[in-house]
Formats: C-alpha cells, sequence, structure tokens
C-alpha cells in the first residue's frame, strides 16, 4: 500500500464516520462537519501524511539500513567496487534490472517510450577519504539521537538512497516522462570512469535531479573550475653579471592581471568568475637568473562563460603562456521557469523549517559533466561534507524522500525544449 492509497483509505473512514454521526446524532451537525474536516485535514496535510505513512515509513527505514551497510562498505573514489555490488543487488531485491558500466549502475523505470522526454536521478557513489580528525570510525555507521554517522552519510549516501526509495514509488505510478536512476563513481575526482562514461549509455536525458546535500534547497546553477597552468619564459644568467631574462620578473604583471582582472560579466546567482594564483615555482639557485616562472591558476567560473570563452579572454590579456587542464567542468544552469525548479519551490519548507528558496552553488559536482539541464536539491548540509564526524540526520532523509516523491509524481515538461547554454 503506498501512501496516496493510505489517505484514500484514512479519508473514506472519517467521510464514512461523519455521514455516519449525521444519521445517528439526528442531524448533529457540529460533530458531522467535525469528522469531514478531520477527513480532509488528515489525508491532505503533508506533514501528516508523512507521519500517517507506513510504507514511507518502511521506504525510509531502507533508505536508512542501505545507507549503513553503505557506510560500512569503503567507497573512496576509483575503488567503488564493493559498494556497486552490494547496490547493485539492493536494486535487483527490489524488482530492478540493473545496468553497470564500470562502477557506475543505472535502472530504467518499466514503459520507456523514446516519445516522452527523460528525467535522469543521479546521486554519487563514492567518497573522499577519511580525513584526520575524526573521533568516531568513518566506516562504522553509528545512530547517536537523530545523527547517522559515517564517511559519505551526507556527501553523497543520503542523497543516493532517498533518491533510490523515491524512484521505487515513482517507478511504480504512471509518468508522463522516462525514469533512470543513475549512482554514480568517481564523482568526487571527476574521474573519466564516472558519470561521463555511464552517460554514453544512457538513453537521451531530458533534464537531470542532481541529489548533493543543499539542504533541499534547488541550486539552480553551480559554478564551473578550470585548472590554468601558466609559463613565463625568460633567459638563465649568471646574477653576479646582470645577465639573462628574470622569468619571475617577466611572470609578476601576469600575477598581478589574474589579481585584479574583473570579468564583466557577473551571474545574480554565482557572483563574478573568481581566479586564484594558488602554486609558483621558480629558480633553482641564488645565483642564477631563472629562465621558467610556472605559476597555477584556479578559475570558477559563472554560467555566463564557457571556459572556452574564459580562456581565450585570459590568453589575449597575459604575455605568459597558458595552459587549461580541461575544459570539461563548466559551469551549470537550468532556468528558473523549468517545471522541475517550479515543483521544488512549491514544496512546503525544509525540515529545518526554511522556505525553498533557488540559488547559486559554489560546489562542484557532476552536473559540470553533464549537457543537459539539471538542477541540484538533497538532504544533508554541504558544510558536513569532507569533514570529521560527517553525520545526516534521520528525519533528513524521511522528509527527502516525501518531497522527491511529492515534486516528481506528475511532473510534466516538454522534450529536450529547455536546452543548456551553448
Ligand atoms: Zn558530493
Amino acid at each position: 500500500m503506498d501512501y496516496g492509497q493510505r489517505n484514500v483509505y484514512i479519508f473514506t473512514f472519517l467521510s464514512f464516520f461523519s455521514a455516519f454521526s449525521l444519521f445517528f446524532s439526528t442531524f448533529n451537525f457540529q460533530l458531522s462537519t467535525f469528522y469531514y474536516l478531520c477527513a480532509v485535514i488528515l489525508s491532505s496535510h503533508p506533514t501528516m501524511r508523512f507521519s500517517m505513512t507506513p510504507a514511507t515509513y518502511d521506504l525510509a527505514s531502507e533508505a536508512v539500513d542501505l545507507l549503513k551497510r553503505l557506510i560500512a562498505t569503503p567507497r573512496t573514489s576509483r575503488d567503488e567496487g564493493a559498494a556497486a555490488d552490494l547496490f547493485a543487488r539492493f536494486i535487483e531485491e527490489k524488482g530492478f534490472q540493473v545496468h553497470r558500466e564500470a562502477n557506475n549502475l543505472w535502472t530504467i523505470a518499466d514503459g520507456y517510450d523514446s516519445a516522452r522526454p527523460t528525467l535522469l536521478l543521479n546521486a554519487h557513489l563514492d567518497t573522499v577519504r577519511p580525513v584526520s580528525g575524526w573521533m568516531r570510525d568513518p566506516f562504522v555507521p553509528v545512530v547517536e539521537g537523530d545523527r547517522l554517522y559515517g564517511l559519505g552519510a551526507n556527501d553523497d549516501g543520503a542523497s543516493l538512497v532517498s533518491l533510490f526509495a523515491a524512484f521505487r514509488v515513482l517507478a511504480r505510478r504512471p509518468q508522463a516522462y522516462n525514469l533512470v536512476f543513475l549512482a554514480s563513481a568517481e564523482e568526487e575526482v571527476s574521474g573519466r570512469d564516472g558519470v561521463a562514461r555511464a552517460m554514453a549509455q544512457l538513453p537521451p536525458i531530458d533534464v537531470a535531479l542532481v541529489g548533493e546535500p543543499t539542504g533541499m534547497q534547488p541550486a539552480i546553477a553551480e559554478k564551473g573550475l578550470m585548472v590554468l597552468d601558466v609559463t613565463a619564459k625568460g633567459r638563465a644568467g649568471h646574477a653576479a653579471r646582470d645577465e639573462g631574462v628574470n622569468a619571475i620578473y617577466l611572470a609578476l604583471p601576469d600575477i598581478e592581471w589574474f589579481r585584479t582582472f574583473r570579468f564583466p560579466k557577473v551571474s545574480d546567482l554565482l557572483g563574478p568568475v573568481r581566479m586564484s594564483v594558488t602554486v609558483i615555482n621558480a629558480g633553482t639557485q641564488h645565483n642564477v637568473v631563472p629562465d621558467r616562472c610556472t605559476f597555477t591558476v584556479d578559475v570558477r567560473s559563472n554560467e555566463c562563460y564557457t571556459n572556452q570563452e574564459l580562456f581565450d579572454i585570459i590568453t589575449s590579456s597575459v604575455s605568459s603562456e597558458v595552459a587549461a587542464r580541461s575544459f570539461r567542468l563548466g559551469s551549470s544552469h537550468i532556468d528558473i521557469s523549468h517545471p522541475l525548479v517550479a515543483r521544488a519551490l512549491s514544496l512546503g519548507p525544509t525540515v529545518d523549517g526554511q522556505p525553498r528558496a533557488p540559488f547559486g552553488s559554489p560546489t562542484l559536482s557532476d552536473q559540470a559533466l553533464m549537457p543537459w539541464p539539471s538542477m541540484k536539491m538533497g538532504p544533508g548540509q554541504s558544510a558536513r561534507s569532507h569533514t570529521a564526524d560527517e553525520f545526516i540526520r534521520l528525519p533528513e532523509i524521511q522528509t527527502a524522500i516525501d518531497d522527491y516523491i511529492q515534486m516528481l509524481d506528475g511532473l510534466t515538461f516538454s522534450s529536450r525544449f529547455y536546452q543548456k547554454r551553448a
């Protein structure tokens, strides 16, 4: 029995009681109205609906149980094999067919029809390595109060198990879209064997919901990343004879440019593009004028620019040689008018009592590698990720499942209508 049916039962029972009391209390309208109101409130109020719903409760407890088993299965990036095995078994036990490419797993809801648009639900399986400072064993799931502690409990285990719980419900109900669930690997290292490898085998996707800890707030833009290796080339010489061309001095005006230049287009959601010189190397010994000075620049893009556009502006402004390690990790964005965003904003307050508000996220996720529009939203808090004694609050998982179902059940959106900025 799912919770939609459960509500129908509550409503029917209390409505019947209402009519019954009307009849037997010689038409006592007050009492009858009272029962009728109870029927309406109990069957429609979202929080009441949650606490009254054994099906969602079972889903949540199974999700938490799965998360505990995942925590106990070390799954750092590029080493997710055992966790992928475990999760694949769980998906099969729940009656879905699993596809696997490296350590990426996906499943497609029955009734796939290429004429309909497709929604992808995605969260990542891998974790970073535990930082020093854990007071607990990061691989032993421990519940204290309403908190579940363990490595990857927040990033990204809670989103992973909550999205799959929602998938189980949504896949059993008729929807106007195709539904795909993907657990991706190597997210924390943006690895080649992660989401990019799975994407090549997925059916065409129109929009994605990426579960990452955002306190169940919809992130509708995400910063991109480009790392630059910059080299100023001079000519070596003896320091005592004022020979050569000092590469450090050549690099200085370029470093100053990176420090002070402001890209003109500023995003409402993500602010300006930020550039930071983070590593510098030059010189071998005190009496040799260095012929090379290399430095690294970390560039965090907003959705107003592609990485290629930023690169072109940079290379035309500095005299040093510039090489980008990759253009893969672009900024991502979804139109605020997309029905997926609208549905998210129509949910009631979060479990922390916050009203839903779209925002721009400074952290990178698999969204960077997705060519289609995507929204990021999941249980937990970004500030808890990659920290010692990482935890998720159990009510965060329970309400996330409920939110995801409410948000996605009956959703309609157009096929490939909203394109990502070229
Ligand atoms: Zn994450």
